[in-house]
């Protein structure tokens, strides 16, 4: 491979950990360690008055000072602001974001030297709005955000490169079938990608963003407690601070559940103190109905993608969940194969997130591409319409889910009175034929129509979705020079001088103050 001239960086942003990956001199992606030394930076921001810390120390204090610090922001991006008050504070979630994308940056450059270009990972259940929030953490961040990728997506490059895929001598000759499966901190994510030679089609993808390895710990947690009520009377929940450090043991509890048949939960509250153990079994028992989701989620996905199991060659895992051998025995049952754990759960979406940084950057330089990704839609994108027999509000569905992207759909909507003289596009993501079930996305209008257009005059909306899911909207009135190409003005997000205050606040921070 031709040398860059800047450093292919990768960023898997995750809701519990995150990870950063560069391409060495070779092309090979090679994770990046942090300040502390660790490969894997978990994503909680500590606001200690005037010191923002990320990461080791922000997780630790997690566990005795909870209320000033931020974890799981990933869940809550979409909001206008993160579920909890931090000193006095409401931040959008964005910002915690950005904030942890910045020790990440800061800690990277070390290693690869200033830089500000890169990949982020989204998970590919992400809806438009969470893109947008995330481009915008990049960006607050100091990062020029070359583009966001699907995190299964990235998972499925790492796994083609590590098998030779990437090579025009080792590409896949014959086309491969790959699910993959990603349950993580916050959310489960699933795709069924087809790697045909160096080109990697995703299908079909799912998932819930919302569902995790914390709603296991949440399981834990429950069980324990209901212990200690057994034995002491009292709930340790109620606490922040005994709930805190119950929540640490018990995530620790349950990675030793993933090795070993049982686990040793010391739990202490009021200085009461209560061991308790729990079974493998106990354990699977208490969380089968989240794993029965995500086995629900895989058979659906398989289906929309149009394919047998027996057509399905690999079944990746991604993400530290995945560890848990309740999901490996589901996925085997399943599929009828033992599932794929060749590429390194925590580490593949960086390293993916790289090999696409590398591929960006090597277009720009004018080299020669090595692999190509093409994406589907995770949600289906429509207008808002009015039903003229019952006056419900609509979902006019334009771009269905899991259709190939890029691509750009028109549909032609009536306006309702004569004489109108503006129309209003109101844009919504989801499934439901009621728009009021959907997520809004934003809106546009188009002002100052002619006058005397009669009622039932037509007008022209255009989706151009892109291949990273961001959405571009062009409305316009057939036969009159009216249209307007629009960014969306959005739900939820920040405007641009909140960005620029924040990124500004953010790039003041000392970096010292990170670890
Ligand atoms: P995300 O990308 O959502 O941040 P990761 O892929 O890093 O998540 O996975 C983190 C999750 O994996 C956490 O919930 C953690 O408790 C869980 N995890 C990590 N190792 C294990 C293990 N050995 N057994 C069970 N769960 C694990
Ligand atoms: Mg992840």
């Amino acid at each position: 491979m031709k040398k860059l001239s800047v450093p292919a960086v990768g960023i898997d942003l995750g809701t519990t950990f995150s990870v950063v990956a560069k391409l060495d001199d070779e092309g090979r992606p090679q994770t990046l360690i942090n300040a502390e030394g660790e490969r894997l930076t978990p994503s909680v921001v500590l606001f200690d008055q005037d010191a923002v810390v990320v990461g080791r120390e922000a997780l630790k204090a997690l566990a005795i000072e909870a209320e000033n610090c931020a974890e799981c922001s990933k869940r809550d991006v979409g909001h206008r602001v993160f579920h909890k008050v931090l000193e006095g504070k409401q931040y959008p979630p964005e910002v915690i974001e950005a904030l942890i994308l910045n020790k990440l940056r800061i800690d990277a450059a070390t290693q690869v030297g200033p830089f500000s270009k890169a990949v982020v990972t989204v998970p590919a259940y992400f809806d438009e709005v969470r893109r947008k929030a995330t481009q915008d953490a990049g960006y607050m961040a100091g990062l020029e955000v070359m583009d966001i990728i699907n995190e299964p997506t990235a998972a499925a490059v790492a796994f083609g490169f590590q098998q030779g895929y990437l090579n025009r001598e080792g590409s896949s000759i014959e086309p491969q079938h790959v699910l993959v499966y990603d349950l993580g901190g916050g959310t489960f994510d699933l795709t069924c990608m087809e790697i045909r030679g160096t080109e990697f089609i995703a299908l079909a993808t799912d998932g819930d963003v919302r569902l995790g390895g914390y709603d296991w710990d949440q399981r834990l947690v429950d069980l324990v407690a209901e212990q200690f009520i057994r034995k002491h009377g009292a709930d340790p929940r109620e606490d922040p601070r005994s709930s805190g450090k119950l929540w640490r043991e018990c995530e620790d509890a349950k990675r030793t559940l993933s090795t070993r048949p049982k686990a040793t939960v010391i739990c202490e509250h009021r200085g009461l103190i209560a061991h308790v153990e729990v079974t493998r079994e106990q354990f699977e028992e208490s969380t089968q109905d989240l794993l029965d989701r995500t086995r629900f989620t895989t058979v659906q996905t398989l289906k929309a993608a149009g394919l047998q199991w027996s057509e399905i060659d690999r079944v990746l895992l991604v993400g530290g969940s995945t560890r848990m051998p309740m999901v490996r025995k589901m996925l085997e049952e399943l599929t009828g194969k033992p599932p794929d754990a060749s590429v390194a759960a925590d580490e593949a979406v960086a390293h993916g997130a790289a090999l696409h940084a590398g591929l960006l950057l090597a277009k720009e330089q004018g080299l020669p591409r090595l692999f190509r990704i093409r994406n589907v839609n995770s949600h289906s994108l429509g207008v808002v319409g009015i039903d003229p027999l019952t006056k419900r509000r609509r979902n006019g569905i334009l771009i269905p889910r899991n259709t190939r992207l890029p691509v750009t759909a028109k549909r032609t909507f009536k306006t309702s009175k004569a004489n109108q003289r503006s129309v209003l596009v109101q844009i919504v993501e989801g499934e439901s034929p009621s728009a009021d079930e959907c997520t809004p996305i934003g809106r546009c209008s188009l002002p100052k129509l002619p006058s005397g257009l009669s009622a039932q005059t037509p007008v022209d909306v255009w989706f151009h979705y892109k291949p990273n899911g961001r959405l571009k909207v062009r409305v316009l009135v057939p036969g009159t020079d009216r249209k307007v190409e629009t960014e969306i003005v959005r739900e939820n997000s920040l405007p641009k001088e909140h960005l620029d205050g924040w990124r500004q606040y953010i790039s003041g921070v000392p970096p010292t103050e990170y670890r």
